[in-house]
């Protein structure tokens, strides 16, 4: 890893303890213990008081998911908020640096699975009430006995090389002059480089092969898994779909370094450090 600062929402320290999250017993005492925290989750923000995450206990919660045990053998649990003071959004929290990397991490881990189980009061299959187990990694209809499970969405994220170029591109709704690599959802029945070649394809008209996987960051906005490759570029000829992006276009080594490194002459500008599209943007130009 190149940059300053890791990828945010990664690098989560908490011992999951998957293999112990059907004891309902050792819940019930992990819940009681005075040393056990809690996060609390509001939507895609979390409470920050004096800039520190805020984990005492929530007594108007009414279900808790165990994010797993820390190295001091202390219990982290996600729980719903409806605090409406003291609210960060995780997207500025990352950006910003304020937390350490672990929290944020957790922090992502306590977005999704929150969410997950603020839409899945009932159930899919007959719609009745569900209920939660393992700790809050599975929902049980006790009507038709479906089991329901989080969910991770996969997401390719990856710029294509050509040369001494790479490819970027701007949705109409992101900052001025910020370019990025491209991404896209993985469809059902479809492999991760199958999902990069056709999403390269129908942005940016650009035929594309020979992904390398560079790395992953969990996205929980609510629950995507971005999925980092660099590709090659069988060709320079951009045909932008204009639904999905406003622009798209070649860089340069240098160009994409001053966007890096915020000394773009035109102001262009790249994501975040925290970003994992920041990464690839520095990556693409190593050799594979
Ligand atoms: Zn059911």
């Amino acid at each position: 890893m190149i940059t300053d600062r890791p990828l945010a929402f990664g690098g989560n320290r908490l011992d999951r303890s998957a293999n112990r999250r059907g004891d309902e017993a050792w819940l019930k005492t992990l819940l009681a213990a005075t040393q056990s925290r809690f996060v609390h989750i509001n939507a895609d923000r979390t409470v920050v008081v004096d800039g520190k995450l805020h984990t005492g206990r929530n007594g108007a919660a009414r279900e808790h998911y165990l994010l797993g045990i820390d190295e001091a053998g202390s219990a982290w649990f996600a729980c719903r908020s409806e605090a409406t003071e003291d609210l960060r959004d995780l997207r500025g929290l990352a950006v910003e640096g304020l937390l350490p990397g672990h929290e944020l991490s957790l922090l992502a881990q306590a977005r999704s699975i929150v969410h997950w189980h603020e839409r899945h009061s009932f159930c899919a299959n007959c719609g009745a009430a569900t209920g939660v187990k393992d700790a809050g990694y599975r929902r049980q209809c006790p009507a038709c006995s479906a089991e329901h499970f989080p969910r991770t969405d996969p997401v390719v994220i990856m710029t294509v090389r050509h040369g001494d170029a790479i490819l970027l591109g701007r949705q109409t709704s992101w900052q001025a002059g910020v370019y990025s690599t491209l991404a896209g959802f993985v469809e059902p029945g479809e492999t991760i480089e199958e999902a990069a070649r056709r999403e390269v394809l129908e942005e940016s008209g650009i035929r594309s092969h020979a992904y390398r996987y560079v790395t992953s960051q969990p996205w929980p906005f609510p629950s995507s898994l971005m999925i980092g490759l660099v590709g090659e570029a069988l060709d320079r000829d951009i045909r932008i779909d204009a639904r999905e992006l406003e622009d798209a276009r070649w860089f340069g080594r240098s160009e994409v370094d001053d966007m890096l490194d915020g000394t773009h002459e035109t102001g262009l500008k790249a994501p975040p450090p925290m970003a994992i599209a920041h990464l690839l943007m520095r990556l693409a130009f190593q050799p594979a």
